[in-house]
């Protein structure tokens, strides 16, 4: 009789000999199997939800500081201009985020541009930039959809 309850409590209470696990939304302790990380559906969708959320404003974040950058850059090419040349520290009076661009460009004589979408700089000498479109450029860096998926 003595080995029967034995056996019985250690079944019941697997975790008692480990660490406790915790549900990761509420925090209320787990009961059930090991590999359980939620106490249900709702803390399991919660949790989820709240991690798809700090995504996405990741990324509308940096999105945003993207286009910001392309419309500063945009700005000293209003009109009939197709470049530009500004000092470094105009465009970051501007607001614009040097560490912020979607790709860079170099040409066949090695010169770099660096790119907010179709609107780019390159260093000249000085602190000086050469600010201009991309748009034949750029066209020809991107490989067609279909080639992406086979290679
Ligand atoms: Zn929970």
């Amino acid at each position: 009789m003595v080995v029967i309850t034995v056996i019985f409590i250690v079944k019941k209470f697997p975790a008692m000999s480990t660490k406790q696990k915790k549900c990761l939304t509420c925090q209320r302790i787990l009961k059930g199997r090991m590999d359980k990380k939620f106490c249900d559906d709702y803390c399991r969708s919660a949790f989820n939800n709240k991690k798809y959320m700090a995504e996405r404003g990741l990324i509308r974040q940096v999105n945003h500081l993207l286009l910001k950058n392309r419309r500063i850059l945009e700005t000293f090419l209003e009109g009939s201009h197709s470049t530009v040349t500004i000092m470094r520290k105009t465009l970051s009076a501007r607001g614009f985020q040097f560490d912020f661009f979607t790709h860079t460009y170099f040409t066949a004589d090695g010169k770099k541009y660096v790119c907010c979408y179709d609107h780019a700089y390159s260093e000249l000498f000085n602190e000086e930039l050469l600010i201009t479109r991309m748009t034949s450029k750029t066209e020809s860096l991107f490989i067609p959809y279909n080639e992406c998926e086979r290679g």
